[in-house]
């Protein structure tokens, strides 16, 4: 079953791994394969040196923001569990 045991390549350190494995982004049309999370950050950190800080920045705060805002939700579940 060759299907079962598909290789990709991690971009960063070509290191082959099974699908499933690792982690895969898709942007645009390409999907980008990482042996590990760890090969995915260095990859995100240096494409996030090509961006505009502006823009960067911006959406930076928005993201803490969103994640800010589903913690504080999960957390007012949980305090309501409790009660
Ligand atoms: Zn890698």
């Amino acid at each position: 079953m060759p299907l079962m045991t598909e290789k990709l390549e991690c971009i960063v350190c070509g290191r082959r791994f099974p699908r499933g494995q690792g982690v895969t982004l898709v942007i645009g049309e390409k999907e980008y394969a990482f042996h590990s999370k760890r090969c995915a950050l260095k990859f995100l950190r240096r494409v996030l040196e090509e961006f505009d800080e502006g823009i960067l920045t911006k959406a930076f705060n928005n993201v803490a923001k969103e994640f800010a805002e589903e913690l504080e939700e999960v957390r007012e579940r949980k305090a309501k569990k409790i009660v």
